[in-house]
């Protein structure tokens, strides 16, 4: 359970850097529309919540191999699944009407980065272990 949490967080990690790859490609207007400022700060923010996602991955995947990981692991599970929302979020905006219709994969990381919220344990349950762990 405690390694299926992370293996969550890194699929949540996964979704997140295809939605982000795929917004970076988004043209508009005869050009990319990351090379907007507004869409630029938009990817910067998300780039940078990737990173530390990944980063929280690692650490839990690391603890994991040395025994105990209950708390790293559900925080990771929590912050990757809630990062993969809003990039998949920001990355449907980006594509306007192409990213809610099913012909486009933005659509489908949409979708997918929902369901990392609910299985292996929902949003509240990993809430509940963090804050048992914190003993409160
Ligand atoms: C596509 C898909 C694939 C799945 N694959 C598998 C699988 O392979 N194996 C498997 O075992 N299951 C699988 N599931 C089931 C999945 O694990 C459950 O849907 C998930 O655990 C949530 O349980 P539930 O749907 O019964 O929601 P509920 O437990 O009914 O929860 C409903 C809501 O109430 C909240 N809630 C519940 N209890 C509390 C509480 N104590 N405190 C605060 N809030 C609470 C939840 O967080 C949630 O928001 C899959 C589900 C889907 C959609």
């Amino acid at each position: 359970m405690v390694f299926r949490r992370i293996t969550h967080a890194a699929r949540s990690v996964g979704v997140s850097q295809a939605a982000l790859a795929y917004a970076r490609k988004r043209e508009q207007f005869g050009q990319p529309i990351a090379k907007f400022q507004a869409i630029k700060f938009k990817l910067a923010r998300v780039a940078t919540e990737v990173e530390t996602a990944r980063t929280m991955m690692w650490r839990a995947a690391w603890l994991f191999d040395q025994g105990y990981c209950m708390r790293e692991a559900a925080m990771a599970k929590l912050f990757a699944s809630e990062v993969a929302q809003r990039v998949t979020w920001e990355a449907v905006q980006i594509h306007g009407g192409y990213g809610y219709i099913t012909e486009f994969a933005v659509e489908r990381f949409w979708r997918d980065a929902r369901l990392m919220t609910i299985t292996e344990g929902t949003t509240e349950i990993q809430l509940t272990i963090i804050a048992r762990e914190l003993g409160v």
